[in-house]
């Protein structure tokens, strides 16, 4: 379990009743710890308690805050009633009403000289007291007035914090659990472990790059919890079970203590399974699968050689990217790729270029402008073919490094065989520059391309007579087959990689890279999904790629198995008219093959 810090003082746990929200798990792991609300708005709330002395100052503050946001209702009413309209006025008027109200202001007061709290906690509790007894009053047009009281929170609270939303855990001293409405990749890239032991957030899917960014960082995370912030608000302490989709908020004893006994469980059998990791990945009947690891971050690759890692299966290089502050120039860029080859020491390791855009890049245009559809827009590599002050000079540092090491070229979102040829069209141009200016380049690196696009699926068997090698990602194949949005958490239900119609894929790939003899990893998170391994491999994968810490648990779940059951079940699977029946047949076979579950008495093959 994350560590965690003392309970803030405040309200005692006890007087709190402990609420058991469900969400959707997207990084494993188990974290109890003090918490922070970013607010919907992308505010968040500061440390709530006071030194004894500076209660007259909160009071001014509470006051200067209460005035400028009236006046500020009071503005933006009038302007709504020209733009809008008399009944739109209204509503902002009488918000600027009551922020005036002497009561509010009178409550806060006290709140702030009893509990010697800041002036955002003692409004934002005030307030809250409020909304929760205008909800009570059900079926009655004064409980719709709750978000009203909610609005003027947010409109308060943003002229205490000052006009600059903070950033989600600048400043954090002690271990705090973020909760937030929704974090951006690279929000959660930017988050410390030590300091932000976990998080949950309001919105958000499985197979985000948030969830990616997590799971690399090693942070348990839950999304897609719909509305909670305002519950969360006066929270003092939660859990956050990533591996159940759990957040716990003000946990009783009980619960804490079982909790700490699942994580000090959890982590005595990853210990036990750490010590498996130089054992080879074969199946009972002698199948070797290749186990590699997937990194976003330099520091991965420690743990993917921890975990036994044959090699880095796929590098996400937009995370370069996405946390700087210009794009990272060519000499920058080589010198990350060759410290990560370096790291290996001769293990292979394939090499994404950038992959941004949809989730990525929040649907902006390199302009700035939005896009109306973002994962369908001018993403990945359209968007490095289309900006070649970005593409070359990745390029132009791969094939540097590529001397180094074992380096694999690996192209993202291939949609066609065209897109494929001008890419490595690209790619040529650079390597006869780089020859060209004395720069040693090996012959021909590897280059592969993502199939992550139905289209590529359905066209491997062209492509496989030029691409070296196939990474299958899933992530993007699931969203884009099923037409779903791999980060929406109000369709999560229709994401699943169990769907006949994405298995159906799976196989036009296998079959494809066998025919010209070329290999194909699966490098979405299915890959690492020990649900999906038996059938993976039944389908004929070879090759995995997965965050490293899941690579000792598939390392288990392949050493349990026979290749003929998974070839079985594989079969079987296909024949299947659902994703539930699928999801069906694979859980009782799992079962059937490991009828303990992990961390139960038996230890690992
Ligand atoms: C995928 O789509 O499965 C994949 C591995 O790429 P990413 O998750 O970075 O989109
Ligand atoms: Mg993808």
């Amino acid at each position: 379990m994350r560590p965690s810090a003392p309970v803030n003082p405040g309200t005692p746990l006890a007087a709190r009743p402990m609420q058991v929200l469900r969400g959707i798990a997207i990084s494993p792991g188990i974290a109890l710890a003090p918490v922070v609300v970013r607010d919907p708005r992308g505010l968040r709330l500061p440390p709530r308690s006071i030194a004894a002395g500076a209660v007259a100052a909160e009071w001014e503050r509470l006051d200067r805050g209460l005035e400028a946001a009236r006046d500020e209702a009071g503005r933006h009413g009038a302007e709504a009633g020209t733009r809008l309209g008399p009944q739109y006025a209204d509503i902002l008027t009488a918000h600027s009403r009551m922020i005036a109200d002497p009561t509010l202001r009178r409550d806060a007061r006290r709140l702030i000289e009893q509990e010697q709290i800041r002036a955002e906690h003692a409004v934002a509790e005030v307030l809250e007291g409020y909304a929760a007894r205008l909800e009570q009053l059900a079926g009655s047009h004064l409980a719709a007035r709750a978000a009203d009281v909610r609005d003027i929170q947010g409109r308060i609270l943003s002229h205490l914090l000052g006009e600059r939303p903070e950033m989600v855990a600048e400043d954090l001293t002690a271990p705090t659990i973020v909760l937030a409405h929704d974090l951006t990749p690279r929000e959660a890239a930017g988050l410390d472990p030590q300091r932000v032991p976990a998080f949950a957030t309001e919105a958000g899917g499985r197979a985000s790059h948030t969830a990616i960014v997590a799971a690399a960082l090693e942070i348990p995370a839950v999304a897609g919890l719909g509305p909670f912030l305002d519950r969360a608000r006066q929270c003092r302490l939660a859990i956050v079970d990533g591996d159940q989709g759990l957040v716990i908020l003000d946990p009783d004893e009980p619960t804490q203590e079982h909790y700490r006994r699942t994580a000090a469980r959890r982590s005595a059998w990853f210990q036990v399974l750490a010590r498996q990791a130089d054992r080879p990945a074969e199946t009972l009947d002698g199948c070797r699968v290749e186990l590699w690891g997937n990194i976003e971050f330099g520091g991965e690759v420690e743990a993917c050689l921890q975990h036994g890692a044959a090699g880095v299966g796929l590098f996400r290089t937009e995370f370069l990217f996405l946390n700087a502050e210009s794009p990272p120039s060519e000499d920058e860029q080589f010198a990350v790729y060759a410290g990560v080859v370096h790291a290996l020491g001769g293990r292979p390791i394939t090499i994404r270029t950038l992959d941004l855009g949809s989730d990525k890049l929040a649907g902006m245009r390199p302009d700035g402008s939005a896009e109306a559809n973002p994962a369908l827009g001018l993403r990945s590599l359209r968007l490095s073919l289309r900006e070649s002050g970005i593409f070359r000079p990745q390029l132009r540092a791969l094939l540097r490094a590529s001397t180094l090491g074992e380096v694999r070229i690996l192209f993202p979102l291939v949609s066609t065989l065209t897109e494929f040829r001008a890419a490595r069209a690209v790619l040529d141009e650079v390597a006869e520059e780089l020859r060209a200016e004395g720069h040693p380049i090996r012959k021909r690196p590897p280059v592969g391309i993502m199939v992550e696009v139905p289209a590529a699926a359905l066209m491997a068997d062209h492509l496989a007579k030029e691409v070296d090698f196939f990474c299958i990602g899933t992530n993007d194949l699931i969203q884009y087959t099923l037409a779903v949005d791999r980060t929406n958490e109000t369709v999560a239900e229709l994401y699943s990689a169990s769907d006949p119609a994405v298995l159906r894929l799976i196989v036009l790939v296998v079959e494809a890279s066998r025919k010209h003899g070329i290999e194909a990893t699966v490098c979405g998170t299915m890959g690492g999904e020990p649900l999906y391994t038996m059938l993976l491999l039944g389908l004929g994968i070879r090759h995995l790629s997965m965050p490293p810490h899941q690579l000792p648990e598939i390392r288990r779940v392949i050493r349990g198995i026979r290749l003929e059951t998974a070839q079985a079940l594989a079969a079987e699977a296909l024949r299947q008219e659902t994703a539930r029946a699928v999801a069906e047949l694979l859980e009782a076979e799992l079962r059937r093959a490991f009828p303990e579950p992990p961390g139960g008495s038996a230890d690992p093959a």
